[in-house]
C-alpha cells in the first residue's frame, strides 16, 4: 500500500509523476465537493504536497488532524502560517539554495532591459520606427549603485552579479550582516535615497508589506529604478503604477504583482515598464530541482529520517 498525499495544487509536471509513483495522491484541486473530499481523508492523511503561491490556510491544516508535513514547493512561504503549522505539530518544508541563482539572473535580466529599454527597443524595432529616425537614449547601468532590499541568499547572488557590473551595493534588512562590505541602511527609505536602482529580495507576508511605500518610491525619485522579484505585496503597487504613469520613477521591472496572475492594466500601455509573469525561478533545470526537493522532504518524513529543508 502505497502512503496517502495530500496535493494542494499542480505542481511541476515530472515532480507530479514522482509523486504519483510513491504515493496515492489525492488531488484536493480536482474534487468538486471538496468538503467530502475532506472528510473522507481527514484521520488518514499525514503529508500535503503544495506550492508557494498556493500556500496551506491554517483552516485547511486544522482539519487533517494527523497531518504532519507541509512540503512547499518554492522557497517563498507567506502563504502557510508557519508558527501557527509548528503549534499544530506540522513541520513546512521549503526549497531554498536550488532556486537562488536563477532569480539573481532573472533580477539582473530586469535591471539591464528596465535601465537600458530592452524591451521597448525591441518593439520600437518591430513597430517599423528604426526607419524614421534612432530610439531614445537609455540610462547607464555599469557603475551606478544598487540598493537591495533583502541581502539573503537571492539577495547576495544579486549582489555578487551587480559587483561584475562595478555597480556600488547598499543593502537593507532587519539585521546589519557581518561578513559583506556593503554598506547597510537600517531604513529603506534611506536606502531609497541613496541607489539608482532598488531591487526587491526579501520574503512577502504581513511584516514585508508595502515595505517599498509612496515614500520609498518618491525618495528613489524621477531617475531612480525599481525591480522586484520578491512578491508583490511588498510594494504598494497603486502608488508605483501612478509613481510611473506620471514619471515620479525612471522606471521598474517587476516579476511579482499583488493579485496575479491579474496585473493592473494601468501598467500595460506604459514604456518604462518591463512585466514578467512570476518567472525568476522559472527555468527546466531549477524548477525540477525544486521539485526533487518537494519529493525528497516527504521520502525524508516518511522513513522517519531528518527533513532536508525544514522552515
Ligand atoms: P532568505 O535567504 O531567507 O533571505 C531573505 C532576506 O530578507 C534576509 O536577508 C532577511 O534578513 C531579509 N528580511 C526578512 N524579513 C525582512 C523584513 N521584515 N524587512 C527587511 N528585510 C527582511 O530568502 P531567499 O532564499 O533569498 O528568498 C527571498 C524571497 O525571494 C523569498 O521569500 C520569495 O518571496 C522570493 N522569491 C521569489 C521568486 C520569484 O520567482 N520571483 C523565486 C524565489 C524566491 P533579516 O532577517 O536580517 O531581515
Amino acid at each position: 500500500m502505497k502512503p496517502d498525499l495530500l496535493l494542494l495544487c499542480p505542481l511541476f509536471p515530472a515532480t507530479m509523476t514522482q509523486l504519483d509513483a510513491a504515493y496515492t495522491v489525492h488531488r484536493y484541486y480536482e474534487a468538486d465537493d471538496k468538503e467530502a473530499f475532506v472528510k473522507g481523508l481527514a484521520d488518514r492523511v499525514t503529508a500535503t504536497a503544495t506550492a508557494g503561491h498556493h500556500g496551506m490556510s491554517v483552516e485547511l491544516m486544522r482539519k487533517f488532524p494527523k497531518l504532519k508535513i507541509v512540503s512547499c514547493f518554492g522557497v517563498g512561504v507567506d502563504g502557510i502560517d508557519v508558527p501557527a503549522a509548528r503549534q499544530l505539530g506540522i513541520a513546512v518544508t521549503n526549497t531554498p539554495d536550488v532556486l537562488t541563482e536563477c532569480v539573481a539572473d532573472n533580477a539582473l535580466a530586469l535591471v539591464l532591459a528596465t535601465m537600458r529599454r530592452t524591451v521597448f527597443n525591441d518593439r520600437f524595432v518591430r513597430a517599423g520606427h528604426w526607419l524614421k529616425g534612432n530610439a531614445p537614449l537609455a540610462d547607464k547601468v555599469s557603475g551606478t549603485s544598487m540598493g537591495i532590499i533583502g541581502l539573503g541568499r537571492i539577495g547576495k547572488a544579486i549582489a555578487k552579479r551587480a559587483e561584475a557590473f562595478g555597480m556600488m551595493i547598499a543593502y537593507h534588512s532587519r539585521n546589519q550582516q557581518s561578513g559583506v562590505t556593503y554598506r547597510y541602511y537600517d531604513k529603506p527609505l534611506e536606502l531609497a535615497r541613496n541607489v539608482k536602482v532598488l531591487v526587491v529580495a526579501c520574503p512577502g507576508g504581513k511584516e514585508t508589506e508595502n515595505i517599498v511605500s509612496s515614500d520609498v518610491i518618491a525618495a528613489l525619485g524621477k531617475d531612480g529604478y525599481l525591480v522586484n522579484v520578491s512578491r508583490g505585496t511588498t510594494i504598494d503597487e497603486p502608488a508605483l503604477v501612478d509613481a510611473l504613469a506620471n514619471g515620479r520613477i525612471a522606471g521598474a521591472g517587476l516579476d511579482v504583482f499583488v493579485a496575479e496572475p491579474k496585473v493592473p492594466e494601468a501598467l500595460f500601455k506604459l514604456d518604462n515598464v518591463v512585466l514578467q509573469p512570476h518567472v525568476s525561478s522559472g527555468t527546466h533545470w531549477t524548477r525540477a530541482a525544486m521539485g526533487q526537493l518537494v519529493v525528497d522532504n516527504l521520502a525524508a518524513y516518511f522513513a522517519g529520517k531528518p527533513l532536508l529543508t525544514q522552515v
